[in-house]
């Protein structure tokens, strides 16, 4: 399988080049931010309790979030697939720690971290003029945004030194085009496939 995770920041492009990359490699595509916006959509106890932490920028606590993914995973057989993309997934160092287990229990690993540099000006304005349209709520304010980039930078940014430690993390500059940037993660990714004769 090839395991991939997408990391930086939000607005970043991670869900923009998952799209992308998901068809060229014929990957499963998990966000887990489009899994718990798709359960809000639904009333109930559960989309409710997402929405409180969402909408003010906090993380969903590791425990649910961990619930939620290893359910979708399991439920839509996606390790039978040729691999996955993750966007927004893993966050925090927990969350790293029950993804390794649990793709070791299912003998299978993350291939590699693929990580988008994108200064944070810029991301805050992109993530605005994503607000203007998207209807995301979390968008919309930008006390919102700046307090997802502080917890981004608190809680996930860890995760690099994580990865690095385990040989798997590989930064690539995130500002260009979509198509430079999506050319730079085929670039890496091709790196990893096995040689076509
Ligand atoms: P962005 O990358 O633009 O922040 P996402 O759709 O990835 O957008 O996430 C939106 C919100 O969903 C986050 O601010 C957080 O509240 C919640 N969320 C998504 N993924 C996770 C996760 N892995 N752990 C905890 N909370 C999450």
């Amino acid at each position: 399988m090839l395991n991939i995770i997408l990391f930086g920041p939000p607005g970043s492009g991670k869900g923009t080049q998952a799209m992308k990359l998901k068809e060229k490699y014929n990957l499963a595509h998990i966000s887990t931010g489009d899994i718990f916006r798709a359960v809000i959509a639904t009333p109930s106890d559960l989309g409710n309790e997402l929405r409180s932490y969402m909408d003010q920028g906090q993380l969903v606590p590791d425990e649910l979030t961990f619930r939620v993914l290893a359910s979708y995973i399991d439920g839509h057989d996606l390790l039978k697939s040729g691999g996955i993309i993750f966007d927004g997934f893993p966050r925090t160092i927990p969350q790293a720690n029950a993804l390794d287990r649990f793709f070791a229990e299912r003998n299978s690993n993350i291939t590699i971290v693929l990580s988008l540099l994108v200064q944070e000006e810029e991301v805050v304005q992109r993530l605005l003029l994503r607000g203007q349209t998207s209807g995301r709520i979390d968008d919309n304010n930008e006390v919102v945004i700046r307090k997802r980039m502080q917890v981004y930078r608190d809680q996930t940014l860890p995760l690099a030194a994580y990865y690095s430690d385990q040989h798997k993390f590989i930064e690539l500059k995130g500002q260009g085009t979509v198509d430079e940037v999506f050319e730079l993660l085929c670039r890496e990714i091709d790196h990893l496939l096995p040689p076509t004769v």
